[in-house]
Order: structure tokens, then C-alpha cells, then sequence
């Protein structure tokens, strides 16, 4: 089975869990180092960018997951999971770090505060069919990305979606809503460079 875990130190990690599952993914929680090892693709999830980085260094694994993530393990973050993914935040709460990954500059918060949550629909390239609902919560935008970095989404001239060869990052919460369309993308990362790592 395709194995793909959620870091599940804070955040959004449950319904993850059930999207990865309706994508056709075998999916679990991922705490320990041990247990990163054993999948085949990770989810960072929404939540608190500042607290995850901080337990991933206390639970020891923000160099593991720099390390695989760095080695092409396929990971995808939603919101505080692509501020994760940056290799830079703009403006940087004390102490927070990123796994990094992908070649560009989030800013946090960028589109307002928690009760200036809002949906949008967008068109996601890799998405075929109807525009995906995006749920932004408190979410960041990506101010600029380098040339490795290929833009997916826009929402109102900021981009929300990008991906940068196995690592995939949105601004809003596809976990959030019945259609796993973001998911099962990833899900075809994850087995895309399974096929070719057993070659
Ligand atoms: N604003 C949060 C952060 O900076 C992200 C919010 C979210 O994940 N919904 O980490």
C-alpha cells in the first residue's frame, strides 16, 4: 500500500488522515522519528506554524524531516504546512524555523486575521474539473518564488499554490471540504516517485 503520514504534533491532523484514506492512501499519524521513516510521502497540516517547528525540534525531528524532505521524500503542506516548506518566512516569529524545500518567501497571516477567514474558488493547475473551493484561514500568501518553484494557484494576483519537484504546498485547507481532489494529486506524487525510486 501507498504510505503516507501526517506530522501529527499539532494541527489540522485528523482530517487529513480521512482525505489521504479517500484518495486511496494507507495513512497515519507521524510522531517519532522511527515512524517518519517508514512512509512513503508526508502531509504537514494546518495549524500553528511557530508551535509545530518548535515540537518537530523538540521531538527530534526537525532534522530528520529536513533530511528526507531534502533526499525527495514527496511531502505536501496546507497553510502552516507551507510556511514549513519555505526556505524563508518574511517576517518570522522568534525561534520559528522551516523544514524548507521549496524556493520561495511566504508571508504569514498575509491574507487577514482568523475572522477574516474566507473561500475562493481557484483553479489549480494538475486539478482537472470544476475550480477547487480554497478555505483560507488565517492563511499565508507565497510573495515571490524562485526558478525551481512552479506556481499552481493565484487568488486575486497572490499565489497560493505552488510545487517544486516532490514537495507540493497550498495556502488554504483542501482537508477542509469533501472533494479530494488536492489529495489524490498528491497520493500520484507519492506513487510517481515510489515507480521511479524502485526502478
Ligand atoms: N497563521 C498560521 C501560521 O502562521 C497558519 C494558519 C493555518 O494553518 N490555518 O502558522
Amino acid at each position: 500500500a501507498l504510505v503516507i503520514g501526517v506530522l501529527a504534533l499539532q494541527g489540522d491532523v485528523r482530517e487529513h488522515l480521512v482525505a489521504l484514506a479517500a484518495a486511496g492512501a494507507a495513512a497515519r499519524p507521524v510522531r517519532r522519528p522511527e515512524e517518519l521513516a517508514e512512509v512513503d510521502g508526508l502531509v504537514l497540516p494546518g495549524g500553528e506554524s511557530t508551535t509545530i517547528s518548535k515540537l518537530a525540534t523538540l521531538f527530534g525531528l526537525m532534522e530528520p524531516l529536513r533530511a528526507r524532505v531534502a533526499d525527495g521524500l514527496p511531502v505536501y503542506g496546507t497553510c502552516a504546512g507551507m510556511i514549513l516548506l519555505a526556505d524563508k518566512i518574511l517576517d518570522p516569529r522568534s525561534g520559528q524555523e522551516t523544514i524548507g524545500g521549496i524556493d520561495m518567501i511566504v508571508r504569514r497571516n498575509a491574507f487577514g486575521r482568523q475572522n477574516e477567514s474566507f473561500e475562493a474558488a481557484l483553479d489549480i493547475e494538475g486539478v482537472d474539473g470544476d475550480p477547487v473551493e480554497g478555505v483560507f484561514i488565517r492563511a499565508p500568501w507565497v510573495e515571490s518564488v524562485g526558478a525551481a518553484a512552479r506556481v499552481l494557484a493565484e487568488h486575486e494576483g497572490h499565489i497560493v499554490a505552488v510545487r517544486q519537484g516532490n514537495a507540493l504546498a497550498t495556502s488554504f485547507h483542501p482537508e477542509l471540504t469533501g472533494d479530494h481532489r488536492v489529495h489524490g494529486l498528491f497520493a500520484d506524487m507519492v506513487r510517481a516517485s515510489r515507480t521511479r525510486g524502485s526502478l
